[in-house]
């Protein structure tokens, strides 16, 4: 049977978003984001981080710092959590259906791993994210610890303030709390 997904946005939604991160050792963590996630896997959602790193397309870091950023994010986080990772290393001019707000890399995730797309959730802090959320056929929850402010709330299927306010939301829905 597929099972339903979260997919998780990575910088503003799990982490500070500090710009064009290429050293491991500037990874921040937000408070209380382990213990958030720890309570969808345990509902029985799997976690798939998504996240577009056009930095690398773009010149600012390599594909080998982008993978020491996500080693640290992963020790921060704790083991046994995510299921799967998918980054877009393409600059945005390249045309590619796997940057957000596309939903490529959540269609990949899905076939590879026998996801459930409509009992499924996007949780990001852009615009991007709810969109690509929805292009899914997922639904979309906007978090306001990066720069969501900005986002065009209606997307939203919910707004939370933070990761752990996003996942009470869901876990609500799916009558699981
Ligand atoms: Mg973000």
């Amino acid at each position: 049977m597929k099972q339903p997904a979260v997919f998780l946005d990575r910088d503003g939604t799990l982490m500070e978003d500090v710009g064009y991160i290429a050293d491991p050792a500037h990874v921040r963590l937000y408070p209380g984001v382990s213990v958030a996630l720890r309570r969808l896997k345990d509902a029985g959602f799997r976690l798939v981080i998504v996240t577009n790193q056009s930095g690398i397309g773009r010149g600012h870091f390599t594909v080998e710092q982008y993978e020491s950023v996500h080693a640290r994010l992963v020790e921060l986080l704790g083991p046994g959590l995510l299921d799967a990772t998918y980054f877009c290393p393409e600059h945005p001019d390249t045309a590619t259906a796997r940057r957000k707000p596309g939903a490529g890399m959540l269609r990949e995730a899905a076939a590879e791993h026998g996801l459930d797309l409509s009992r499924s959730w996007m949780i990001g802090d852009r615009e991007g994210d709810l969109l690509a959320g929805r292009a899914a056929g997922a639904r979309a929850v906007l978090v306001l610890t990066g720069i969501g402010a900005e986002a065009e709330q209606r997307n939203a299927h919910f707004v939370a303030k933070d990761l752990a306010d996003a996942v009470d939301f869901i876990l609500r829905d799916s009558g699981a709390s």
